[in-house]
């Protein structure tokens, strides 16, 4: 059996914790740390990544959940702006063809 990839826990740094429990070592461990849970945010794209709230903003810059988010996003205004004009065309035709019949 391979072993199991382990996270560091973000409230004590000698928590080592396999993935699959991670989440829940989490929640346990932050209602231990009380004081080091206020100083903490857990990232928007993933709720698994728990940063100092100071460093929050620089985490969620440089997020690797994010920047697949982001790639699809910087495709998406050109794309949007085609797709939106070929849907109202569409509409245009559906309203015509409405009409004519
Ligand atoms: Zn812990
Ligand atoms: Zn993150």
């Amino acid at each position: 059996m391979e072993p199991e990839a382990l996270e560091t826990c973000p409230y004590n740094h000698h928590h080592r914790i396999p993935l699959s429990r991670f989440q829940y070592h989490l929640a346990s461990c932050r209602r231990r740390n009380p004081k080091k849970a206020k100083k903490m945010a857990s990232c928007k794209y993933n709720a698994c990544h728990v940063v100092p709230i100071k460093k929050l903003e620089e985490h969620e810059a440089a997020c690797v959940n994010k920047s697949t988010v982001e790639e699809e996003d910087s495709l998406s205004p050109l794309k949007g702006s085609c797709t939106q004009e070929r849907n109202e065309q569409a509409c245009c035709n559906n309203i015509t063809r409405a009409c004519v019949f």
